[in-house]
């Protein structure tokens, strides 16, 4: 049966998760039977993470906890082994601007070298949540901007913790 499902990968360092990435989340879960939201244990490309990885984890959980076919999971491999762990044939990507489109391009060709039978899958931004970025959002609450309607309650009221001044 198993082998029958469709299944999706969210990658993404979600330091801390926004309403933007919900979004994509929620219509990918639309669209395949199963998602899993991976969260990168290892950040390379960003450096240190304001949340830890499981904290990072839980406000996922928490935030998808009414969707039956969403998951989230911590990872530290390439994105394509962790798909294929788990039996995922695509890769899920929410795009911003043409500054996301420039660095998913060169990811989506790495990756198509390291596993050609995963295909990555691209969903456009939703209007309201084109400028919508994990680190605008600690920006802004570092200087006490309005943050609520960006994120989840819980991850607001963290963010205020850690960062305002
Ligand atoms: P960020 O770029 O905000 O640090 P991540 O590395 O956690 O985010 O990104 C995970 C995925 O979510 C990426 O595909 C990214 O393009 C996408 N994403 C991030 N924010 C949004 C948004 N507001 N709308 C749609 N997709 C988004």
């Amino acid at each position: 049966m198993n082998a029958c499902k469709s299944i999706a990968v969210c990658p993404g360092s979600y330091d801390p998760v926004t309403n933007g990435h919900l979004d994509i989340i929620q219509r990918a879960a639309a669209l395949w039977d199963e998602v899993v939201v991976a969260v990168v244990n290892h950040p390379v490309r960003k450096g240190k993470t304001l949340f830890d990885t499981a904290e990072r984890v839980g406000f996922i959980e928490e935030a998808v906890s009414g969707f039956g076919n969403v998951r989230a999971e911590p990872f530290s491999t390439l994105v394509v082994e962790l798909a294929g762990r788990i039996g995922a044939r695509t890769i899920v990507k929410g795009l911003r601007a043409i500054s996301d489109f420039e660095y998913e391009l060169e990811m989506n060709q790495l990756n198509r070298q390291q596993a050609a039978h995963i295909e990555s899958v691209y969903l456009m931004a939703s209007p309201q949540y084109s400028f919508l970025s994990s680190s605008g959002v600690k920006e802004l609450a570092i200087f006490g901007g309005q943050i609520d309607n960006l994120v989840p309650g819980s991850v607001a009221r963290r963010l205020k913790e850690e960062l305002a001044r």
